[in-house]
């Protein structure tokens, strides 16, 4: 059986290596390092691919983030919803723009934010909304987007861990996940979906204004060569990467589809278990692409089997071990415990198992039959 990992890029990129050194080598071979035709290119490959008329590349998915509030003019003191159970670049970006982070809880069935959290937190000040795609998974859209409509509100997606997942809405139109909100944000961090080889990030929007502030934003806000007209950042998706990323774009169904197999593996082999929740997919659309494969041990028993699976060499991984609220950066005399009951159960249920584009049958029934065992 070939060595365990949460993540196998090295066994990905084997089978990808013509594709992707000859991409890197054509960055070399034009000294385009900044904003060379690669990048171009690929931009325009992965507008055509989300079905977005923008994609603004940057150098990653939290600078991917702050852009886009920077570029919906949010102003101090501005409140943001979000999630209380996610990676805290989320809430990172909120708090240091100066915007006031307004954490809710999420809802036990699909990790994602609670909609009757979010309409509870709606206050005068409220501005925005931030889904997280948590795990791979769409936060229900339709409703979110309902919200905002009613209280006015910009929904800004974070889809740094869902890019190529599908949303199928109430009136069965299709829509990219990331794409659906006023703007979307995503990660190319090595371990995502997509992944580069280094960092990046990109922007989405359809809104053709809000795409060209972006844009200058990006670029020390200039717009015209030494002409700053907004506070910008300098925050770029390099030449090589973009051309790891041309290369890779192709094979994201691929990937993702095998990231949906193996959990489906996972979960037909886990599911037998009552002490054990895992994730499905639903019938009707394709909307979780697993960037995680995240079960709940139910029975008290997950730091036991951690210890017990990292015994056997088997990575896994708690994502994540304490909710937002509770982080000493983002303390707030507003937030009360019992606000946020299914973050605090998920924190000490949840465990990370390996998930990946390369996972073989012997390697996830090695895996299973290790839980199976013990929980
Ligand atoms: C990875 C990730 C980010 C940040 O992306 P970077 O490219 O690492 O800056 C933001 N939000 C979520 C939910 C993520 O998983």
């Amino acid at each position: 059986m070939r060595k365990l990992q949460m993540v196998d890029l090295k066994s990905q990129y084997e089978k990808i290596k013509v594709e992707v050194n000859a991409s890197i080598q054509e960055v070399l071979e034009n000294n385009t390092y900044i904003n060379g035709p690669l990048v171009h290119q690929f931009q325009a490959d992965l507008e055509k691919y989300l079905g977005v008329k923008h994609v603004i590349p940057c150098a990653n998915g939290t600078d991917a983030l702050q852009i886009a509030m920077m570029g919906l003019d949010l102003k101090p003191g501005d409140e943001v919803i979000t999630a209380d159970f996610t990676f805290a670049a989320t809430v990172e970006v909120i708090a240091l723009l100066q915007l006031t982070p307004v954490l809710v809880d999420v809802d036990l069935n699909n990790m994602n934010i609670s909609l009757d959290g979010i309409r509870k937190a709606i206050t005068p000040k409220t501005k925005a909304i931030v889904p997280v795609h948590l795990f791979g998974r769409s936060a229900n859209m339709d409703a979110i987007m309902e919200i905002a409509r009613e209280h006015n509100l910009y929904v800004i997606e974070d889809n740094a861990q869902a890019i190529g997942a599908d949303y199928t809405s109430k009136d069965g139109s299709k829509s990219k996940v990331g794409t659906i909100g006023h703007v979307g944000a995503t990660s190319f961090f090595p371990s995502k979906n997509l992944g580069c080889y280094g960092d990046g990030g990109a922007i989405f929007t359809n809104d053709d204004e809000l795409a060209h502030k972006l844009r200058g934003i990006v670029n020390h806000g200039m717009y015209e060569r030494y002409h700053h007209d907004v506070v910008g950042v300098n925050s770029r998706l390099d030449s090589i990467q973009a051309g790891v990323l041309k290369a890779k774009l192709p094979l994201l169904d691929t990937y993702n589809k095998a990231r949906q197999d193996a959990a489906m593996k996972y979960s037909t082999a886990l599911g037998v278990n009552t002490n054990i929740w895992v994730p499905t997919i639903c019938d009707t659309c394709d909307c979780h692409v697993f960037h995680q494969y995240v079960i709940r041990i139910l029975n008290g028993k997950r730091d036991a089997l951690l210890a017990h699976l990292q015994s056997k060499d088997i990575p896994c991984a708690i994502y994540y071990p304490i909710p937002l609220h509770s982080q000493k950066a983002y303390a707030d005399t507003r937030y009360k415990e019992e606000d946020f009951p299914v973050t605090l159960q998920l924190c000490k249920e949840v465990i990370a198992l390996p998930m990946h584009t390369e996972l073989d049958d012997d390697q996830i029934k090695f895996i299973t039959e290790a839980i199976l065992e013990f929980v």
